[in-house]
């Protein structure tokens, strides 16, 4: 089964000193190319490829913006993995969505990539790797944790 990388944006694919282009233009899907910082997106482009996994959106973005808009703007920031769509925009709390997402397909390895941690309650905390958006987002110290979680959970 595919592994799943749950995806946050504001963090993880961007942070303080990084950050993706301004572009001026009517699409929002491109003006939202702001918040995929180049270097970051490789970074969990390396690690979709090395673990063979596909990204679900976690982000609240998915709260405002369609999957289909979500997905076109990764791809226009840079991100070249499979999206395989977002968890429940019917379900406010990110970690209720993704717990609800994972329970469809209960054998799939998954992570997920945060700058927020989660609940010291909630479960599932231990497949969660939490960035931080000091460091810029994702570092390759992430991405090797995220494939430590990946290993260990298939
Ligand atoms: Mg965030």
């Amino acid at each position: 089964m595919t592994p799943a990388v749950y995806l946050d944006i504001d963090g993880v694919l961007n942070g303080r000193g990084s950050r993706g282009p301004d572009v001026i233009s009517d699409d929002p899907v491109q003006r939202a190319r702001w918040a995929m910082a180049p270097s970051r997106v490789r970074l969990v482009d390396d690690l979709c490829l090395r673990a063979g996994a596909s990204v679900v959106v976690s982000s609240s973005w998915r709260l405002a913006w369609s999957w289909a808009d979500l997905r076109d703007a990764l791809r226009a920031g840079g991100l070249r993995a499979r999206v395989l769509g977002v968890t429940s925009p019917d379900i406010e709390d990110r970690w209720l969505a993704i717990e609800a997402d994972v329970t469809h397909a209960p054998l799939r390895p998954w992570v997920a990539l945060d700058d927020e941690r989660p609940p010291d309650r909630w479960h599932l905390r231990d497949r969660v790797v939490v960035t931080d958006w000091d460091a810029g987002g994702i570092t390759g110290d992430d991405v090797d944790r995220a494939l430590e979680v990946l290993c260990a959970g298939s």
